[in-house]
Parts: C-alpha cells; structure tokens; sequence
C-alpha cells in the first residue's frame, strides 16, 4: 500500500504578495472561514478513501495560520476518523509572521500540528515592503520564538532569492539571519515571475528590474554554502534539512506518491491520475454544500508521461532515484528506457551511478535545466 499525504488548502490571506499567483481569497470575515473549514471537512467525508495510511498532513495557502486552532484540530481529527494514519504522520502548517501568536501556536501544537513552516521571505524591511509582504522581520523571529516554546521542534524557513533590488549582500543577510534562527529545515525558492501578477507587471513596464542571471546563480550558489556550512544538507534543488528532517509530504509529490487534495483549486494525484478542484471559493462551497464532487477535472497519464516525470522529479533530488523503485513501478528497467539518454550524460561526468541508484553531479546539478528536458518524452501528447 502506497503512503499516502493530504494536502488542505486554506485560501484566506490578508494581502495579495506581489508574486503571488496562488489561487487565494482575500477575506477576513470569519462566517466565511468558517463556512469554508465546515466544507473541509465535508469534502474528506467523500473522499476519504486513499489508497494507503496517510503519512501526511500539509496545510498550504493562503495563509493556514488565520484559520483558528479548533478548525485545524477539527480537520486533522476527521482524517485520523476516517483513515489509517501513520504512528509518525508528519502534520505541516504554513503560516506567515504576523498572522500567529503565542496562543495560536500552541493552539496547533495541541491539535497535532508537528511542523511549522514560516513564509519569512527576507530579513530586509524593504524587500518584504517591495514583496507587499505584511510582516517585518522581528515578527519573524517573534513567531520562532512562540512556536519553540509551544513545543514545535520541526521548523522550516521559507526565503526567496532573485527579487528585484536584491543584491549578493542582501541575500547573505537573509540566510545568514535564518540560519541564526537554528531551523531543521531551509526552503529557498528562486523568484519565478508569474503571468498576471504585480510584479510581472512592474517588471514588463521596466518598473522593477530583476538581477541577471549570474548574479542570481551566485545567489543560489552562497546561500546553499551556508547552509550547508550549518549542517543542514541540500536534499532537493531548492530544500536544504538536518538530517531525519527532510519534508515527508515534499517528498511524496517528487516519488510520485498518492495524494488527496481537499478545498479550493486543490490537486489530487492517484498514482495515474492528475485530477484538480473547483478553483473559485464561491464555486467550491456551492458544490461542496450541495453534496457535489469538488473535481473540476483530471488527466490521466500516460506510461511514458508517468516515467519522465518520475524521472525529472528524482533527479531535482540530490539522491536521485533508485533504479529498482523505476523497475517494480514501471515494469522496466531505467537502463533500458532511458540508456540512450543517461549514457551521453554520465560520458561527460553529468550524471552518476552508484549503489543502484541514479543521480547527478555536482556539475550536473548546476546544469539541471539543461539536462532534465531530454528525459521529456519526445511526443508531447504523452503528457495528458
Ligand atoms: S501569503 Fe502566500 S498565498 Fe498569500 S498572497 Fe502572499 S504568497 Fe500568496
């Protein structure tokens, strides 16, 4: 039985991130909150069925941290109710400084919430203002503080790198001022400008300039030294953790494993088949109330769609993939469907093999987005 995550989507934010393109809800009135957490819950009560124990809980946004704790203990209670759970289910929150307090946390302390993931961005008060984040930085190591005390001893840092104005210094600063927070985990995202957003706007009308790219490889480059300087060990191209504090419910989506998508614009994902929810808050809640599935739609993929993205996911990993789990998943051996990729590859000291597994090198890792379109399959039909 395939371990399976569960991933709640809370929509609710107080201010559109200049970045931002996730599919959110501006709303602070709490009939609506509550409306929507009621509508969770409903929504698992006909889904409940995965295919194996859940191993994870993921409360993503939005903004998970304005939903009071006894709607999040109410959601997590009603997975346990109707699901096998792991003895060590991993129960993730997102929250953003500023919207957390002493009391909520250890609201979600209590109601199972095992690990805290804190969007803190940067640690300079302009950039967080150019982000139109709606927090500074001591309200950052603020939340820290509360949510060590509320007995929260998995934490991770959310930073950005790339933005506009942001120079190698500033970057520095940031990771440097986590990693004096001492967290178990250290997520740092380049900037992606996102079609339709405040930036893309700025940046199309030469309002904000983004850095070029060789200062944004040395970015990434200097800020994945320190982390690792600190003993916490890059596992995926963007996630650096101490070890034993990798993100189980990340690495379900990069091992291709089950997941269920509960609220708004969530997806879902079966083993094959890719399915995603209404994405409109008013759209879910009539569906939901009115006892009607939440699925907008879903795509089933293909053989070769399923190999190449086991493939691509596995190789974004430092570990890579092992080439027995390609072998039992997919009836044939990574060797002979993608030999004529890999061989070129590892000729040029690209990628590895060693102890049955397939990974890149240091080298190749620098290059990754070069090296991993040539394992798309060549029809692109494949892919839907
Ligand atoms: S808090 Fe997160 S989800 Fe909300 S607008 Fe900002 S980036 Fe988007």
């Amino acid at each position: 039985m395939s371990p399976t995550g569960v991933y709640v989507h809370v929509p609710f934010c107080v201010a559109r991130c200049a970045y931002c393109d996730f599919a959110i809800h501006l709303t602070t009135d709490e009939a609506v909150h509550a409306r929507y957490y009621d509508a969770l819950v409903r929504e698992w009560e006909t889904r409940a069925s995965g295919p194996g124990p859940v191993v994870s809980i993921y409360f993503g946004g939005g903004t998970p941290s304005l939903a009071p704790p006894a709607a999040i203990a109410r959601i997590i209670s009603a997975i346990k109710h109707l699901s096998p759970v792991a003895a060590d289910l991993e129960v993730t929150l997102e929250a953003n400084p500023g919207t957390v307090t002493e009391d909520t946390l250890h609201g979600y302390r209590e109601a199972g919430v095992n690990r805290l993931s804190l969007g803190v961005q940067a640690a300079d008060t302009q950039i967080l203002k150019a982000m139109n984040r709606t927090h500074n930085f001591v309200q950052a190591v603020e939340a820290i503080g509360w949510a060590r005390a509320a007995g929260m001893d998995n934490v991770n840092l959310d930073a950005i790198y790339g933005y506009p104005g942001q120079e190698l210094a500033d970057v520095e600063r940031t990771v440097q001022a986590l990693l004096d927070q001492e967290p178990e985990h250290l997520s740092l995202y380049q900037l992606q400008v996102e079609p339709g957003t405040p930036l893309a706007r700025d940046v199309s009308r030469g309002r904000a300039a983004l850095p070029d790219p060789d200062l944004t490889a040395d970015m990434a480059d200097r800020a994945a030294e320190l982390s690792e300087a600190v003993g916490l060990r890059r596992y995926e191209v963007s996630n650096f953790a101490r070890p034993g504090r990798t993100s189980r419910h990340n690495r379900l989506y990069w091992n291709q494993d089950p997941y269920v998508g509960l609220g708004m614009a969530a997806h879902s994902f079966d083993g094959r088949r890719r399915s995603w929810n209404v994405r409109s808050l008013s759209g879910y809640l009539a569906r939901v109330e009115a006892g009607q599935p939440s699925e907008l739609s879903g795509e089933t993929l293909g053989q070769e769609a399923l190999m190449s993205e086991f493939v691509w996911l596995g190789l974004r990993q430092v570990d890579g993939i092992a080439a027995l789990n390609f072998s039992q998943r997919f009836g044939v051996t990574l060797e002979s469907r993608f030999g004529s990729v890999i061989e070129p590859l590892r000729r040029s000291g690209l990628i590895a093999a060693e102890r049955g597994r397939l990974f890149l090198s240091p080298r190749g890792f620098e290059v990754m987005n070069r090296i991993l379109p040539e394992f798309l399959p060549e029809s692109p039909q494949e892919l839907s």
